[in-house]
């Protein structure tokens, strides 16, 4: 790409794009050897039932507990995962521990987001079987999150993957409805059990197309029979107008941040004692 934008402006480019080069090698350096080291951590984020307060289960979102970066946030190093074909071992380890994870807090379902490199990978429905056998995790309560994308190329493709998993028992959900193609067509070839509404558009409720948009996809999900789940809830206000429109799930900072499992523990104990109370 350099060469066609013309020599002066690759030549002035050059430093700046080693700079970079050599910070994604060293860090697809330390990536290699993350989950040896024991640096990958997941946080946990409830799913919360709107008209009980339940919480019916969690999200699970992998970080890398970098030695000297820190925490590092998904966004930073998954894309790398997904150029380098990392992104299965850290996907399968992901996977492993949630259900692990899962296992352990009876009734709640954990959900687990799929990179398209994984969905693609020939082992993906033998992977996650084993792994439910292994942890010995009902598949009813694991839920695969995937994105539009893994459909554009070669839907038939995807149909069958989609079709061996719910054969599985496993839960497939879409998320970040809305960002992508969002082709009604794929909500209606597809066997989801639920639609995930992108966060941008609980944010830009006040606006009315954003406001239209979560209405009619609410509305879409309920003549489907699909759940439907709103991302990146922030406020009691946003939580009203999806209470309203008749979301069923939520999930956001109103609730909890993803916390790590032992801090979480406590807390799901709490929100289930209090909403079996309230019955
Ligand atoms: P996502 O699956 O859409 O996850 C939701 C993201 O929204 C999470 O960011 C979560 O922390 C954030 N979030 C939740 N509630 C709120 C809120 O109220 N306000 C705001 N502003 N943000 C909120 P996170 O953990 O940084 O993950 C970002 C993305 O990275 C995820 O988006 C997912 O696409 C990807 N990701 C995370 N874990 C994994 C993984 O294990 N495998 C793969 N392939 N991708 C993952
Ligand atoms: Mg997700
Ligand atoms: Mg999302
Ligand atoms: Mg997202």
């Amino acid at each position: 790409r350099a060469k066609q934008a013309g020599r002066g402006t690759a030549r002035r480019f050059e430093p700046f794009m080693d700079q970079e080069l050599r910070m994604r090698r060293s860090l697809e350096h330390d990536m290699r050897q993350a989950i040896a080291k024991d640096q990958l951590v997941l946080h946990y984020q409830p799913l919360v039932q709107l008209h009980s307060g339940e919480v019916v289960g969690v999200e699970a979102l992998v970080r890398w507990n970098h030695p000297e970066r820190g925490l590092v946030p998904p966004n930073h190093f998954i894309p790398l995962a997904e150029d380098t074909g990392l992104i299965l071992s850290i996907g399968e380890w992901v996977l492993r521990t949630a259900c692990q994870q899962a296992a352990q807090w009876p009734g709640l379902v954990v959900a687990v987001n799929l990179s398209p490199v994984q969905f693609k990978s020939r082992d993906l429905v033998e992977t996650v079987s084993q792994i439910l056998r292994e942890t010995g995790l009902p598949p009813g309560r694991l839920e695969l999150e995937i994105t539009e994308s893994v459909l554009l190329h070669d839907s038939a493709a995807a149909l069958a993957v989609l079709e061996r998993l719910k054969a599985a028992g496993v839960r497939i959900a879409m998320d970040d409805f809305g960002t992508g193609y969002s082709s009604l067509g794929y909500l209606n070839s597809f066997p989801f059990d639920k639609i995930k509404i992108d966060q941008s558009f609980i944010r830009d409720l006040d606006a009315e197309k954003s406001n239209a948009i979560v209405r009619s996809v609410v509305s879409l999900g309920q003549s489907l029979k699909m759940i439907t789940t709103a991302e990146g809830v922030e406020t009691v206000g946003q939580a009203e107008f999806l209470r309203q429109v008749g979301c069923e799930q939520v999930q956001g900072y109103l609730y909890s941040r993803p916390l790590p499992a032992e801090q979480l523990a406590p807390l799901l104990l709490g929100w289930v004692q209090g909403s079996a109370s309230a019955a």
